[in-house]
C-alpha cells in the first residue's frame, strides 16, 4: 500500500543526523533538521487555514525553504502547486482563479499585487518567502511547534498540481497523486541505483517535475543528499562537482558544461551518473561529453502528466538519440494518432503510456482529460516516436510540430538530423510555416558554426539526395541562437510566429 508520500520519505531516514541538503555556501541541513522545519511549516500552513485537500500555491524563487514548503504541504495532506517565477500577475490571476488555493506564498515584492488577486478570488491567506528563504511564512513557522502529526493520505489523493507550459491554449493543471509520485520515485531509485551515499548536484528549477520530483523524490526515497544550487551556473556547478556523486540536467546544462575549461575526465572521475531529460539531447552532445569525461549521459523521457516513462539502461548501452526502454511497470506503445490502432514495431506514431506513474487527469477539465486518454487507460502523450528492434524508444517530435506540406507528412526531427550533420551547422529547428501552395512550407532555422560562410542555397543543395524532395526546406533562416525555455526546450511556437509571413 502506498501512503502519504511523506510517510514513505520518512521511512527511509535511517539516521536523522545524515545530510539532507547542502547549500551552495556549504551549510548543511540534516534529515532531522528537515523533520523539524517541515513540522513547523506544516503547523504554519494549518494556522493559515490550510486543510487536507486544499491547494497551496507557491510562486517563489528556488530556495531550501521552498523545497521544505513542498514537503510541509505533503505532511499537511494538502496539494502543492508550484508556479514559475516568470509568470506575471495577469497570468497568476488565471492560475489562482483556476486552482482556488487556500494559501498563496509569493515573493515579498509581489505581495501587493497577489493580495489584490487573492481578495478578488476568495483566497484566504497570502504569505511571503523571498530568495533568501525569509518571509512572513517563515516568521510564523519559527514560532510554531516542531511536532506535527502527518495527515494520512490515500494513493489516489492529490499531492501536487503542476501547470503544463501549454504553448497553445490555456495552461492545464496536471493533477498528481501520492501513488503517481511515490511509484515513479521508487522505480527511478532502483533503476538508477540511488542509495543513501548519493549526493545529487541539484541545479534544476523546482517548479517543474524534473527538479521537484525526478530529482527531489528519487533522492529522498534513497535517503541521499542534494547540493542545492539556486540555478544553473557552469562555474558554480563545476565548483560543487567534487562533492557530488550524481547530477540530473537538461541538455543545455551539458552543452554549457562542455564549454567550461574545468570539465575534464579527472573532474568527473568520481561521478557515478549524469542524466538528461526534458528536451532532446543531441547525439553530438552525448558523444562529446563521453569523449571529454568518459561518462555516457543517461537520457530518459517523461512529462509533467506522466512522470518518467522510459530510460536508457544503467548497465548496458546508453544510446544517443534514444530515450531507452519503458521503465518497469510502465506500458509504452506506439499508435496511429487518429484511430488509436497499435502500430507494428518500428513504425512511427504517437507514444501512449499507461501505469501507476500516469496522472488521473487535468484539474477541472474533464473533457480535455477524456480526449487525451484511450478507453483502455493509455494516455496519449502527443509525442511522436517509434520503438526500434532492440526495444529502445526514439522520439521524433511533438505531434503538433508535424509538418504537412502538399499533403505529405514531414517529421521535423528527420530533417533536423540531416541539417545538424552538415559540417557548418551547430543545430537547427525545422518548422512548418503557412504557404499559399503547399499549406505549410518546410522551413529550417539554423545556427551556424562561428566563421562559417554557408548560405541558404548551398545548405539546401547539400541536403538534396539525402532527403526526399518534399522534405527539403524551402527556406533557411540563419539565427545566432534558438529560442529556448528554462527547461531547454526549443520554442517552436516562437519560431512559427516570427516566420508566419515568410511565404505570404
Ligand atoms: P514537461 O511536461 O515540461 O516535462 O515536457 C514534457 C515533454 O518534454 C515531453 O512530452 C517531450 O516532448 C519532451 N521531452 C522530455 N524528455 C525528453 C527527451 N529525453 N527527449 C525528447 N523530448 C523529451
Amino acid at each position: 500500500m502506498i501512503m502519504n508520500l511523506f510517510e514513505t520519505i520518512r521511512s527511509r531516514i535511517a539516521t536523522p543526523a545524515r545530510p539532507f541538503i547542502i547549500r551552495g555556501d556549504g551549510t548543511t541541513l540534516s534529515y532531522g533538521d528537515m523533520l523539524d522545519r517541515t513540522g513547523q511549516l506544516a503547523n504554519a500552513l494549518v494556522l493559515a487555514g490550510v486543510e487536507p485537500g486544499d491547494r497551496v500555491a507557491a510562486q517563489v524563487e528556488k530556495t531550501v525553504e521552498n523545497f521544505l514548503l513542498y514537503l510541509a504541504t505533503l505532511r499537511a495532506g494538502a496539494v502543492y502547486l508550484p508556479l514559475n517565477t516568470a509568470y506575471t500577475l495577469a497570468e497568476l490571476d488565471y492560475f489562482i482563479g483556476d486552482a482556488e488555493p487556500r494559501l498563496v506564498v509569493c515573493d515579498p515584492g509581489k505581495r501587493g499585487g497577489v493580495a489584490d488577486i487573492a481578495k478578488a478570488r476568495g483566497v484566504a491567506s497570502v504569505e511571503t518567502l523571498d530568495a533568501n528563504g525569509q518571509g512572513s511564512l517563515i516568521d510564523v513557522a519559527m514560532k510554531a511547534p516542531r511536532d506535527f502529526a502527518d495527515v494520512p493520505r490515500d494513493d489516489d489523493d492529490l499531492a501536487a498540481i503542476l501547470y503544463t507550459s501549454g504553448t497553445t491554449g490555456r495552461s492545464k493543471g496536471a493533477m498528481l497523486t501520492h501513488r503517481n509520485l511515490s511509484s515513479n520515485a521508487e522505480t527511478l531509485r532502483e533503476y538508477w541505483r540511488f542509495t543513501e551515499n548519493d549526493i545529487l548536484l541539484h541545479a534544476l528549477p523546482i517548479y517543474h517535475t524534473h527538479g521537484l520530483f525526478v530529482a527531489g523524490n528519487t533522492v529522498m526515497l534513497a535517503g541521499g543528499a542534494m547540493i542545492f544550487l539556486p540555478k544553473f551556473d557552469a562555474d558554480e556547478v563545476m565548483r560543487h562537482l567534487p562533492g557530488a556523486t550524481t547530477m540530473m540536467g537538461v541538455p543545455t546544462f551539458y552543452t554549457r558544461l562542455l564549454r567550461h575549461p574545468g570539465l575534464t575526465r579527472e573532474a568527473c572521475a568520481h561521478m557515478r551518473l549524469f542524466t538528461s531529460g526534458s528536451a532532446p539531447l543531441l547525439a553530438e552532445t552525448h558523444d562529446e561529453f563521453r569523449l571529454k569525461t568518459g561518462h555516457a549521459i543517461l537520457e530518459r523521457y517523461g512529462m509533467t502528466e506522466t512522470n518518467m516513462n522510459t530510460s536508457n539502461p544503467y548497465d548496458g548501452d546508453r544510446i544517443a538519440g534514444t530515450v531507452g526502454f519503458p521503465l518497469p511497470g510502465v506500458d509504452v506503445r506506439i499508435a496511429e494518432p487518429e484511430s488509436g490502432a497499435v502500430l507494428p514495431q518500428g513504425e512511427i506514431g504517437v507514444i501512449e503510456v499507461r501505469g501507476p506513474n500516469v496522472f488521473p487527469g487535468y484539474w477541472r477539465m474533464p473533457e480535455k482529460t477524456s480526449a487525451e486518454f484511450r478507453p483502455d487507460g493509455f494516455f496519449i502523450t502527443g509525442d511522436v516516436g517509434k520503438i526500434d528492434e532492440r526495444g529502445y524508444v526514439h522520439i521524433v517530435g511533438r505531434a503538433k510540430d508535424l509538418i504537412i506540406t502538399g499533403g505529405f507528412n514531414v517529421y521535423p526531427k528527420e530533417v533536423e538530423s540531416e541539417i545538424d550533420a552538415l559540417p557548418d551547422v551547430v543545430e537547427s529547428a525545422v518548422i512548418g510555416c503557412p504557404h499559399p501552395d503547399f499549406g505549410e512550407g518546410v522551413t529550417a532555422v539554423v545556427v551556424l558554426k562561428k566563421d562559417s560562410i554557408a548560405d541558404e542555397k548551398a545548405l539546401i543543395a547539400n541536403l538534396e539526395g539525402r532527403l526526399a524532395r518534399f522534405k527539403l526546406p524551402k527556406r533557411v533562416i540563419f539565427v545566432d541562437d534558438l529560442p529556448r525555455n528554462t527547461m531547454g526546450k526549443v520554442q517552436k511556437n516562437v519560431l512559427r510566429e516570427r516566420n508566419a509571413k515568410l511565404y505570404t
